[in-house]
């Protein structure tokens, strides 16, 4: 008895062992094949250099849409498709500007840009005095009397000591989403926000901000200035109280208009109903490229398919990538691929997104059940070789999250977080600040994790 025991066992290990032998050399071949004949940083250079920022609506967003298609064709895809919604239009205008003045013509310039949906100033623009804060709880303390006329600047800076920059970044992010709309309940005639950046530079960073239910009239222009600029405005303010602060922008809200998810897929062909997504977003902020936010991601998820059919694997399910439009000011993308996945009933089991960058990749974070990440964390020996070490639960993508329900899995790929939020939604969101082979182990990590969860299935 004690025999056929061993020999069990003995049997069962070497099973498993072959198992992560073959699953070691299936990993090895996707980034030998993304380290030497990647694809995604040839893309990347079109998509940045050819094509430029991808604001939703805009020309250039169609020109990806296209481009994107046409490459994704020439990949030998099972089916390729464009996915019809409609996305918000917003434009910048003219370059804005911005001085603050502490004395009748003594005047010093602040580079500034107008957040993403921001209304415009007055056609001659607008000067204020200035009231500093460290964020919207500071409004109530101040009350309408110090606040009335004059334009808010949220100053609170990202907190350096979290590790995670996202972590920071979200510590601080509500100042330039609803900053504005908070500050005209006091009477506010305009708002800065200090730039979510963890440098000091003078690149000023956009994003997107929301009135909430604020009528039309009562909207005031909010804009982001760069970090040195808010140091040297709050200094300012310490010396001389009565600094005024002038700005113009001419940034305006469009109608709606017509744009697509772009998306590709090899058929399962063992579930083929069984869906596996990896994307990005395809649309970007207007002041750089999109290079890192978030061309990267889409060309890593493009690769992942390549990266799948070149080194030979036969996905068991059916893999789709999509490039998700308008992440950055609507999320429609993201909400329609739901929405119609919803109405067809398909049946999604995994998505992973990459939407944090194309640096160095560090590993994945799983909204999932305890199951799932124990079954991931059992691959960890896998991952080791590649320096790929991170297996946390946590956020996935914002353009994935609309699909959550409690059967499936959602990841984000996690690279290094370091430098993400100096180029973030900012002029210098360029190709050059991209890696080639940090860009391609990424890929190569992504189309490692689809393939072990295409290979294992999701634990039910
Ligand atoms: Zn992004």
């Amino acid at each position: 008895m004690k025999k056929v025991i061993v020999l069990l066992l003995g049997l069962i290990f070497s099973t498993y062992g072959y198992a992560q032998n073959d699953d070691e050399k299936q990993i090895k071949k996707i980034y030998n094949q993304a380290l030497t004949k990647g694809k995604a940083y040839d893309w990347l250079n079109y998509l940045s250099n050819q094509i430029g920022g991808r604001l939703s609506g805009s020309v250039q967003a169609q020109l990806a849409v296209d481009y994107t298609k046409a490459q994704l064709d020439s990949l030998g895809l099972d089916r390729v498709w464009l996915q019809p919604v409609k996305v918000p239009k917003w434009v910048r205008g003219t370059p804005e500007f911005a001085y603050f003045e502490t004395s009748p013509g003594l005047s010093t310039n602040v580079s500034i840009c107008a957040l993403g949906g921001s209304v415009a100033t007055p056609l001659g623009g607008l000067k204020a005095g200035v009231v500093e804060v460290q964020g919207i709880e500071d409004l109530e303390k101040l009350g309408k009397s110090k606040i009335e006329g004059k334009i808010v600047f949220y100053n609170r800076p990202m907190d350096p000591t979290l590790i995670s920059t996202f972590a920071a970044y979200t510590g601080c992010v509500d100042q330039r989403y609803s900053g504005a709309e908070e500050a005209a309940k006091y009477g506010a005639v305009g708002v800065i926000v200090r730039s979510m950046n963890l440098r000091l530079d003078d690149y000023p960073h956009t994003g997107s901000m929301g009135y909430g239910d604020t009528p039309v009239s009562k909207r005031i222009p909010a804009a982001a200035i760069s970090t040195k600029g808010a140091e040297l405005l709050s200094t300012t303010l310490k010396l001389s109280e009565d600094t005024q602060f002038y700005f113009k922008q001419n940034c305006k809200q469009f109608d709606d208009v017509e744009s697509f998810n772009v998306i590709g897929e090899i058929k399962g062909s063992e579930f083929p109903n069984e869906i596996m997504v990896v994307g990005g977003h395809l649309d970007s902020w207007d002041l750089g490229d999109g290079s890192h936010d978030d061309g990267a991601g889409c060309v890593q998820s493009m690769d992942v398919l390549r990266l799948l059919k070149t080194t030979g694997y036969k996905p068991k399910r059916t893999i789709r990538v999509v490039l998700f439009m308008n992440e950055e000011n609507g999320l429609r993308g993201g909400n329609k691929y739901a929405e119609v996945a919803s109405n067809k009933k398909e049946k999604h089991v995994f998505a992973l997104e990459s939407d944090a960058g194309g640096f160095t990749p560090r590993g994945f974070s799983f909204d999932c059940s305890d199951e799932n990440l124990k079954q991931v964390q059992s691959w960890k020996t896998l991952f080791e070789p590649y320096y790929i070490h991170l297996f946390e639960k946590g956020y996935s993508g914002a353009d994935i999250r609309p699909l959550k329900d409690d059967q499936m899995v959602l990841a984000g790929l996690r690279p290094d977080s370091q430098r993400y939020f100096v180029h973030h939604h900012a002029e210098n969101d360029t190709f050059e600040h991209v890696n080639k082979r940090e860009l391609e182990l990424g890929a190569a990590s992504m189309a490692s994790l689809v393939y072990l969860f295409d290979k294992y299935g999701v634990v039910k």
